[in-house]
């Protein structure tokens, strides 16, 4: 049985591993010229390091990690404004890995039979029945599997263009920096603007920031070293060894709700199925589930057990977009009251409820 994977990401690359190794001859088509990724810090929550437990990579991708529990969210004076329990977190569920995003890349890139993919081939259309038409041609497979991001030409193929993604009203910069101040991540809420800070293994430190802009609105780092100047060490010093060239800058965008996740032979999987605001950081994790779920539930009924795979993976990934965009509205709120009175409740919050709550996303095994 063939499978055409139709994007090279993390969730395309996960699910050529996933299907490969329950004897799928699988191939992957990818527009850009190599399989990479540029980017940025990447954190692999413990339910992600489970599936990929599950496809044999887990220690490999932990070896290039740096085990990094959340730690908590503070004021713009540094004042904590929740703090976790990191040694209950861990006991609980499991370890937590921060590392550059290209690293997960390599290992999974490298785990896929090298024949099995197929760079500078850009797909065009993709139809129900298996055919997929693109720059070299077209291919015809028992299933296809739409892995090609948040603008998807396989879901535009079949499910047209609406559900539209949308935008969640902030935008957001990433960037490495040389230099390795902090010893624990930690996120920093402000009025309507955040920023994030976490140690990566090679001794540099992964930053983000997070401000409400109407969308496409652009902004540098000079805009961004002014607009968090008066915020606690180290964010000041982390913006001044900055680098411009390094700064990606992106809107935040989400994906309303589809309806199914497969159709006929195809099936979406990660940001394709559920583009989702980075704030629980979720996406590539889900999309690692995603690549697991769908090779067990079409191993033994190829295109059959795609309604499976449906059944398993919408209302969870759903609920995760749902709670990610909850997190980013209150993240964002911009007045003075409501964020004080934010503030003030956030301070009163329990550890352990904090704990709990996570359980629902980052407590799941494959
Ligand atoms: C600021 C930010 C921070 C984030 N932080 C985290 C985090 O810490 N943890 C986490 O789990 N997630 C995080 N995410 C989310 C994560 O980056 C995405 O969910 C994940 O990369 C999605 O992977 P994917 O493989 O589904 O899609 P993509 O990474 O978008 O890959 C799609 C691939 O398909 C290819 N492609 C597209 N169209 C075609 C075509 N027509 N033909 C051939 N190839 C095509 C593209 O070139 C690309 O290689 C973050 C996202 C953002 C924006």
């Amino acid at each position: 049985m063939k499978a055409i994977i139709v994007g090279g990401g993390i969730g395309g690359l996960a699910t050529a591993i996933a299907l490969d190794r329950s004897g799928w001859q699988v191939e992957v088509l990818e527009r850009a010229p190599e399989f990479t990724e540029v980017g940025a810090g990447l954190a692999v929550l413990p339910n992600a390091l489970r599936a990929l437990d599950r496809l044999g990579l887990g220690e490999e991708v932990q070896r290039r990690a740096l085990d990094q529990a959340p730690v908590g969210i503070k004021d713009v004076t540094g004042r904590w404004l929740s703090r976790n329990d990191a040694t209950e977190l861990r006991r609980r569920y499991g370890q937590w890995a921060m590392l550059h995003r290209a690293d997960l890349l390599e290992v999974l890139r490298a785990a896929v039979p090298a024949e099995a993919l197929r760079p500078g081939v850009t797909v065009r259309e993709v139809h129900r029945d298996g055919a997929v038409v693109h720059s070299d041609g077209t291919t015809a497979a028992d299933l296809v599997v739409g892995a090609d991001g948040i603008g998807s030409t396989t879901r535009r193929s079949i499910w047209g263009p609406q559900p539209a993604p949308r935008y969640a009203g902030y935008s957001t910069w990433r960037m490495i920096v040389a230099t390795r101040p902090v010893g624990e991540a930690a996120e920093t809420w402000g009025r309507g603007e955040r920023f994030g800070y976490s140690p990566l293994p090679d001794g540099r430190t992964y930053c983000y920031a997070m401000v409400n802009a109407p969308q496409s609105r652009g902004g540098g780092l000079t805009e961004l070293r002014a607009r968090f100047r008066g915020w606690h060490a180290p964010i000041p010093a982390l913006l001044g060894a900055a680098q411009e060239a390094d700064v990606l800058h992106h809107d935040t965008y989400e994906l309303p709700d589809l309806d199914t996740y497969v159709a006929g032979k195809v099936a979406l999987v990660g940001d394709a199925a559920h583009a989702m605001t980075p704030n629980l950081g979720q996406g590539a994790c889900q999309a690692l589930e995603d690549a697991v779920v769908l090779a067990s539930a079409v191993a033994g009924a190829g295109p059959a057990g795609l309604a499976d795979y449906d059944r398993l993976r919408r209302p969870r990934t759903q609920m995760i977009v749902r709670r990610s965009r909850r997190i980013g509205e209150l993240a964002h709120w911009s007045a003075a009251v409501p964020v004080a009175a934010r503030n003030a409740a956030m301070r009163l919050m329990p550890r352990s409820s904090l704990t709990r709550s996570m359980g629902p996303v980052v407590g799941w095994a494959p």
